[in-house]
């Protein structure tokens, strides 16, 4: 939650925002202005890629207070495309929780994007998965300006998860990664051990050195937005890359200066944000890095940017396939 005591309006949040044109001063008022309680134009101009709570050096969290103009002004809301996304993700039915056992693998919705063969395998064996709309975390409603919606639901969905009883769950979608994390600094207590499917690869492949051959690729990493706000994470990446073998390309947009995939804002707004140029130039700046191909962590990032990136010649890798890869289960 924007915390103003936290704020000094240095305006470095916003002079760090790739989607608008602000510098320290312009930001710094931009900021002022959110926090007056006004709802300018340029609201709308927004991502929703989170990066500005990741760059404020306060840790005030920008983009809560952003956010909660936007839907306070109403403008950002797109009403046809948060009713289509309550039809796709809104829990529906009575909820019985099935017994999940210690361990459980939380694969939401987020497991229809992929083949249903990627969550298979030893580096998935003795989880219990967790499907459906009913582990869905709504953490999509903020990139649609519906803070109220996310807060509404937040809650149901982790006693949701907590009703399996497992002891601890891994997270294969960053997004709900997030939301537990967003619930713990609210103040939630989280009846379960959450464990983000990066640390539970990197955990897996620490155990089981010895199958590990190494994939020698290098590889541009599409970082999620989500990520921005769970950045403690980042480093895991690079510890999985180094025990499975890649080389984690040298590119522009990558860490802090990653760009959005442009799945964010559902096909209307993207295109209204142009957000099909930021993806050529985010394509085109992993060609540049001489990689092999793109790795994602995101099953979204990847149905985001996969075509054109396999157009411009880049092979495309979900995460835990590389870590397959690497033990000979593909
Ligand atoms: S939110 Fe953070 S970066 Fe932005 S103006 Fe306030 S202190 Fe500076
Ligand atoms: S969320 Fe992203 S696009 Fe929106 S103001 Fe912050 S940095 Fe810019």
């Amino acid at each position: 939650m924007y915390d103003p005591k936290k704020c000094d309006l240095c305006g470095k949040c916003l002079a760090r925002c790739q989607y608008m044109d602000f510098d320290e001063k312009s930001g710094a008022d931009a900021i002022k202005e959110l926090a007056s309680g006004k709802t300018p134009e340029w609201l709308n101009s927004c991502i929703t890629c989170f990066a500005c709570s990741e760059t404020c050096p306060n840790s005030a969290d920008p983009f809560d207070l952003i956010v909660t103009r936007m839907e306070q002004s109403g403008a950002y809301l797109d009403p046809a495309l948060v009713a289509a996304m309550h039809g796709h993700f809104s829990p529906k039915g009575d909820y019985t929780p099935a017994p999940a056992g210690e361990r459980a693998v939380s694969l939401c919705t987020i497991y229809s994007v992929l083949p249903p063969e990627t969550f298979t395998g030893r580096l998935f064996e003795g989880l219990t998965p967790l499907r459906g709309r009913f582990f869905f975390c709504h953490i999509l409603y903020l990139h649609m300006g519906n803070k109220s919606f996310f807060e509404k639901e937040m809650g149901p969905a982790i006693e949701r998860i907590a009703a399996t009883g497992a002891k601890e769950v891994v997270f294969v979608h960053d997004d709900c990664y997030t939301m537990i994390r967003m619930a713990q600094n609210a103040g939630v207590k989280i009846p379960f051990k959450p464990v983000h499917l990066l640390e539970h690869l990197r955990d897996w492949l620490k155990s089981n050195l010895i199958s590990i051959k190494p994939i020698n690729k290098t590889l541009a990493y599409q970082r999620p937005c989500a990520s921005r706000l769970t950045a403690e994470k980042e480093a895991l990446v690079d510890e999985i890359f180094e025990l499975i073998g890649a080389k984690r390309a040298e590119r522009e947009f990558d860490r802090e200066n990653s760009l959005c995939c442009g799945q964010n804002t559902g096909d209307a707004l993207a295109a209204r944000k142009n957000m099909g140029a930021f993806q050529d130039k985010n394509i085109a700046d992993a060609v540049k890095s001489g990689a092999d191909g793109m790795a994602f962590l995101c099953p979204m990032c990847m149905g985001a940017l996969g075509e054109k990136a396999k157009n411009a010649g880049l092979e495309t890798w979900f995460i835990s396939d590389l870590c397959k890869a690497a033990i000979g289960e593909i």
